[in-house]
Order: structure tokens, then C-alpha cells, then sequence
């Protein structure tokens, strides 16, 4: 990251409620979309920002790296997709990572997605589902 220049923003949210997970598969997603974005960002930014609405709580991943083509975009949470441009085969990787953390996250009752401008950045996130506390009699 040094290297490349790159900058590291967090923007936590302070509304964010204490939610149940596996917290080194949580870690496991969160790192597997921060090493994505510094891999295929060469300048500019990397952003984390937390936050909650309703019953939900989100963790987004911003980058302004290559971006990813809207046609490319269903394959991402395939198995072994790695889009064909090139820089796949440079930065090395399983294509795997991205089916871990939709495992995960759908395992923890989330969701996981992304969005992106070919060329301009992507944003990568998940939410989940903050349980209702059952009234304990
Ligand atoms: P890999 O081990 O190849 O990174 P992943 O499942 O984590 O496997 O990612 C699959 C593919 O999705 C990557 O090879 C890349 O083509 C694309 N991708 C993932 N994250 C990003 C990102 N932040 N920006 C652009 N492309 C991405």
C-alpha cells in the first residue's frame, strides 16, 4: 500500500449496534475485500464505513481502482471467476475468496454485493441482520 501511494479512510459509524458473529470469519471477509481493493487499486483511496439502518448493520469496502465491467459483475461471487483482464494473472489469487465470504455472510443470515464504474472504482459490502432480542420471562 505504501508503494502504491494509496491512502486508508475509515468513516465508522456511531449508531452501531452490538450484533452476534463469528468474529474470525467476519475478519476473514472484511480482510478478503480490503486486500481485493488494495490489489486492484494503483492510486487514490481505500475506504471502510460502517453503519446501521433499521435492523440491518453495513460494512462497505471503496476503492478507486480498475473497476469491474457490468458484464463481469454477476460472475464475481462465482467459483474460481477471475475476470480475464490481465492483472489477475499478475497479482496472482484463487478467485476463490469472494465464494468464501458469500458463504460466510449467507451463513450469518447477510448479504453480500457489489457495485462498481468500469474504470473508476468499486464498492464491495455485506450486511447483517441485527436479531431481535427475544423478552426473556
Ligand atoms: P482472487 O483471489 O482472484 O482475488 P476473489 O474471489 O477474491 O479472488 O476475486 C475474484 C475476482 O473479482 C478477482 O480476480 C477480480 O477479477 C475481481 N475483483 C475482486 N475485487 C475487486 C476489486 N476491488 N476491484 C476490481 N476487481 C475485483
Amino acid at each position: 500500500m505504501a508503494e502504491k501511494g494509496l491512502t486508508l479512510t475509515t468513516d465508522l459509524g456511531s449508531n452501531i449496534p452490538n450484533i452476534q458473529f463469528d468474529k474470525d470469519k467476519i475478519t476473514q471477509v472484511v480482510t478478503n475485500l480490503v486486500v481485493n481493493a488494495i490489489k486492484f487499486t494503483e492510486k487514490g483511496s481505500i475506504t471502510i464505513k460502517t453503519s446501521s439502518t433499521g435492523n440491518i448493520v453495513k460494512l462497505e469496502v471503496r476503492d478507486t481502482g480498475i473497476g469491474i465491467k457490468e458484464t463481469d459483475m454477476p460472475k464475481l461471487f462465482q467459483k474460481f471467476s477471475q475476470l480475464d483482464r490481465g492483472l489477475e494473472r499478475k497479482t496472482g489469487g484463487s478467485g476463490l475468496g469472494l465464494v468464501i465470504s458469500k458463504n460466510i455472510i449467507d451463513k450469518h443470515g447477510g448479504k453480500i454485493g457489489a457495485e462498481s464504474v468500469c474504470g473508476e472504482g468499486s464498492t464491495f459490502y455485506f450486511i447483517l441482520p441485527i436479531e431481535e432480542r427475544r423478552n426473556r420471562q
